[in-house]
C-alpha cells in the first residue's frame, strides 16, 4: 500500500502538490467547469491546517513544450482563491525560472503558490528542447521542481498513468512523498473493487470501440462474474456471432478478437450479456447531436437489426434483463455509455443503467465505481451521482487501472511503512 497524506510529516513543511488543473476554458480564458479545482480543496485545506507552505504544480491543455499564453494557469489561481477564500500567489512566466524559485523560497507557512503550466516545458513530458525523447532532461527538470519544496504530494489522479517529470520523476528527488486525499480515494475504491470484490462482481462496459476497451475486458474476465456490453461495442460482438447488425458502427478488424473474448468468457464461466433488442435509426447526425428530420427510429423485436438501420441504444427488453443483473450484483464497475448518449432520444438505456446502479448502491449496499466522461455525465444527468460509491476523476487513468496496468505516478510513490 502507498503512503497517504496523513502518513507523512507535512507540519510547517514546504509541500509540493501535483494537482490536475487541466480545466476547460472558453475563448476568453474563463473557466467553464471548476470541478477539478474543487476536487483538490480537501488536500489543500488539510495542508493549511498543518501550517504547511503549499506549492501547487499542474499542467493545462497541450501546449507541447512551448509557452502558450491562452493555456496559462493564471485564471485557475483566481478561481482557487475564490473557492478557498484565501490568497493564492501566482508568478507566471515559467515554473522554474528565478522568479518562481524566489517566490517558492519566500513562501511562508499557511501560504499558497501556484506555479505556471508545467507543460510549457517539453521536459515535463520527457522531451528535450529539440522535442526528442530525453530522460536526463526530464529528470533534471524534475529535480529543479523538487528543489522548490521539502515533500511531495500526488493528487492529480488524471495524470498518474503518464510517466512525466511531475508524476514519476519528482518523487526521486524529494525527502518524502505520498498520495493526496483525491488519489488515495481513487486507489481505495478502484482497488477494493478489483482486488477484493464482493460477489457477484459485475462490469458494465459501453462506448464506441472494442479496441479502446479490449485490455479492460481481458483483465476483467479474470475477476468478474458478469459482463454487460453495451454501446457500439456490442455490435462488433453480435456481428462476430453472425447476427445481422445493419449499418451499426462495427470494427470489422476486431471480429475475430470478439469471438476469442466470447470463448474465453465461456471458459471462465463469466456471464457475457449483450443487448437482446435495440433502439435503431436509419439516420443519425453525429456532429449536430440530433436525430435528423425525417429519420426513422424504432425498436427491434430481438437482437437482429434490419438492413439500412443502426443500433443507437439498448432496447427495453435488454434493460429489463440488465436490471436483474444489476440488482443482484454486490460490486459494480461501470465505464462507457450504452448508446449514443449525447442525443437525448438515445440516452434512455444509459440513464436507466445509471438509476439502477445508484439504486443497488443505496438500497443494497453494493459498491459502485463509475468512470469515463459519458457514464459520469449519465449519473449526473439522472440526478443520482450522490448515491454512487465512487465516481472516478481520471478517465484514462481509471481505464488503465481497470486494465491492470501499473500507473507510473502511483508506482513511484513510496510504500506505507507497516
Ligand atoms: P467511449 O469514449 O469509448 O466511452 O465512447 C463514448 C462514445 O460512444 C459516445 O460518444 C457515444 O455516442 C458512442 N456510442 C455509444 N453507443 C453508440 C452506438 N450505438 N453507435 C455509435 N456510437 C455509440
Amino acid at each position: 500500500m502507498k503512503k497517504a497524506l496523513k502518513d507523512i510529516d507535512v507540519k510547517g513543511k514546504k509541500v509540493l502538490v501535483r494537482v490536475d488543473y487541466n480545466v476547460p476554458l472558453d475563448a476568453n480564458c474563463n473557466i467553464t467547469n471548476d470541478k477539478r479545482i474543487l476536487a483538490t480543496i480537501a488536500t489543500i485545506e488539510y495542508l493549511l491546517e498543518q501550517k504547511a507552505a503549499i506549492i501547487l504544480i499542474s499542467h493545462l491543455g497541450r501546449p507541447k513544450g512551448k509557452v502558450v499564453p491562452e493555456m496559462s494557469l493564471k485564471p485557475v489561481s483566481k478561481k482557487l482563491s475564490e473557492l478557498l477564500g484565501e490568497p493564492v500567489k501566482f508568478v507566471g512566466g515559467d515554473c522554474i525560472n528565478a522568479e518562481s524559485k524566489k517566490a517558492a523560497q519566500g513562501l511562508k507557512s499557511g501560504e499558497i503558490l501556484l506555479l505556471e503550466n508545467l507543460r510549457f516545458h517539453p521536459e515535463e513530458e520527457g522531451k528535450n528542447a529539440k522535442g526528442e525523447k530525453d530522460k536526463d532532461a526530464m529528470n533534471a527538470f524534475a529535480k529543479e521542481l523538487a528543489g522548490m519544496g521539502d515533500v511531495f504530494v500526488q493528487d492529480a489522479f488524471g495524470t498518474v498513468h503518464r510517466s512525466h517529470a511531475s508524476t514519476a520523476g519528482i518523487v526521486n528527488y524529494v525527502k518524502d512523498a505520498a498520495a493526496g486525499f483525491l488519489v488515495e480515494k481513487e486507489l481505495q475504491f478502484l482497488g477494493e473493487a478489483l482486488e477484493n470484490p464482493k460477489k457477484p462482481f459485475l462490469a458494465i462496459l459501453g462506448g464506441a470501440k472494442v479496441s479502446d476497451k479490449i485490455n479492460v475486458i481481458e483483465n476483467l474476465l479474470n475477476k468478474v462474474d458478469v459482463i454487460i456490453i453495451g454501446g457500439a461495442m456490442a455490435y462488433t460482438f453480435l456481428k462476430s456471432q453472425g447476427v445481422n447488425v445493419g449499418i451499426s458502427l462495427v470494427e470489422d478488424d476486431k471480429l475475430d478478437l470478439a469471438t476469442e473474448i466470447l470463448k474465453k468468457a465461456k471458459e471462465r464461466k463469466v456471464d457475457f450479456l449483450l443487448p437482446i433488442d435495440h433502439i435503431i435509426a436509419n439516420k443519425v447526425d453525429f456532429s449536430a447531436k440530433q436525430v435528423p428530420t425525417g429519420a426513422e427510429v424504432k425498436t427491434t423485436i430481438d437482437e437482429v437489426i434490419p438492413e439500412g438501420f443502426m443500433g443507437v441504444d439498448a432496447g427495453p427488453k435488454s434493460i429489463e434483463e440488465f436490471a436483474e443483473t444489476v440488482k443482484s450484483a454486490k460490486t459494480i464497475v461501470w465505464n462507457g455509455p450504452l448508446g449514443i448518449f449525447e442525443i437525448d432520444e438515445f440516452s434512455k438505456g444509459t440513464i436507466e443503467i445509471a438509476k439502477l446502479v445508484a439504486e443497488a448502491t443505496s438500497d443494497k449496499g453494493t459498491l459502485s465505481v463509475v468512470g469515463g466522461g459519458d457514464s459520469v455525465s449519465a449519473v449526473k444527468k439522472a440526478g443520482v451521482d450522490k448515491k454512487i460509491t465512487h465516481i472516478s476523476t481520471g478517465g484514462g487513468a481509471s481505464l488503465e487501472f481497470l486494465e491492470g496496468k501499473e500507473l507510473p505516478g502511483i508506482a513511484a510513490l513510496p510504500d506505507k511503512l507497516l
